[in-house]
């Protein structure tokens, strides 16, 4: 196997560039004797709402349970329907799941590879409660047309942000049209700490009192109101969280200004490139090309040393045994999800990937074209 020349995280490069920061920053928790919900969450928590423009945070131990607690929190369960795509990470669907309810699968737009607006409606049923969109690889769905679907219909919109933290909409901000946002912080993500983590944001402030609840075995103070889970972001995640907050603005335009680089030296060539909504600010979060041949290119690519991942490369409901013994309903044909997994290749995408290293990789793909003869 070739040596790695370009590899396909960044997060030790990141640690390095803001060591001393960090170490500080773990040093002082450390010191301070108190591990679990003390004021370093707390600060985080606040830094984070303030960040989104928004009310409340809450941390919590990943991304899945971000989406899940809230679920619970809306007392979406059993016979209940939540609509989203297929075209997403396993978790998105299985927080639903894992709630008791029944996901419905919707289309993708094959440009944006978000959910396609335009078949929500038909998707929508009398046990319909909620709507997830992803905002994925780094782009927001398109939110103006998700509310206004919600509002005829009584829904409650959860933001699956785990991929887009510091990315806009064209006339909206994250946050600004739904009940709550949901975000993980597991390293690979824009804004990573050491390990698992997730938060919500929202400016529902019953919402945020019960998922606070819910985190913390269903416990306010001393007594248990209810069975909840263990689900609480640590003061070590929460203290590093805080340090790379203040720097996640510069990192995402350090992927955005990757981005353009691929987009200029991958033109022309066979490739599908990235569809940047106009207006929006997409953070790449991934940097996902598709192409006929994706596993071809993937293999040469590694020859080359250069490492591209599949985000995602088998849809939710083509997964093996979907859907388990669950409830799971599609709303129409997922042709556009189905030709989508089998297409993407993700590119390395970080804010620590050099020029040099995106040169070598757009030359890499450059070669591979010329080996297929065109
Ligand atoms: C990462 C991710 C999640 C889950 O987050 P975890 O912190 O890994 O639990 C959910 N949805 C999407 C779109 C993700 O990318």
């Amino acid at each position: 196997m070739a040596q790695v020349k370009v590899g396909f995280y960044g997060h030790v490069r990141q640690y390095h560039n803001l060591q001393k920061e960090i170490d500080a920053a773990i040093h002082e928790v450390l010191e301070s004797g108190t591990y679990v919900l003390g004021p370093k969450v707390k600060q985080f928590e606040q830094e984070l709402a303030a960040y989104m423009h928004m009310k409340e945070a809450v941390g919590l131990n990943s991304g899945t349970d971000a989406l899940l607690l809230p679920l619970l929190a809306m007392a979406i369960g059993p016979g209940d329907e939540v609509i989203t795509t297929s075209n997403t990470f396993f978790a998105t669907a299985e927080a639903i799941w894992l709630a008791g309810a029944t996901p419905v699968f919707v289309d993708i737009d094959p440009k944006t590879c978000n959910i396609d607006e335009d078949l929500i409606e038909a998707a929508v049923s009398p046990r319909t409660k909620a709507i997830i969109p992803v905002h994925l690889y780094g782009q927001p769905a398109k939110m103006r047309e998700v509310a206004k679907i919600a509002k005829a219909h009584n829904l409650y919109v959860i933001e699956d942000c785990a991929q887009a933290l510091g990315a806009r909409g064209d006339d909206f901000v994250i946050g600004e049209l739904s009940d709550v946002v949901a975000t993980s912080f597991i390293i690979q993500k824009n804004l990573g700490c050491f390990g698992d983590g997730g938060a919500i944001v929202t400016n529902n402030e019953a919402i945020a009192t019960q998922v606070r609840k819910l985190r913390n075995h269903g416990s306010s103070k001393r007594s248990c109101h209810s069975v909840g889970y263990n689900s609480r972001l640590d003061e070590l995640h929460a203290a590093v969280l805080s340090v790379k907050l203040k720097h996640l603005d510069k990192c995402n335009d350090l992927r955005r200004a990757r981005a353009k680089e691929f987009d200029a030296g991958l033109a022309g060539t066979s490739l599908t490139l990235p569809y940047a909504l106009p207006g929006y600010r997409h953070i790449y979060h991934l940097y996902v090309v598709e192409t006929d041949d994706r596993d071809g290119l993937q293999a040469y690519l590694q020859s080359q040393g250069i490492t591209a991942l599949t985000h995602y490369p088998i849809a939710i409901h083509q997964q093996e045994g979907y859907p388990w013994g669950c409830a799971a309903r599609i709303s129409g044909s997922l042709k556009h999800t189905e030709n989508s997994a089998a297409r993407v290749l993700s590119l390395p995408m970080y804010p620590e990937l050099t020029s040099e290293e995106a040169k070598l990789t757009v030359e890499a793909i450059r070669a591979w074209e010329k080996t297929r003869g065109r």
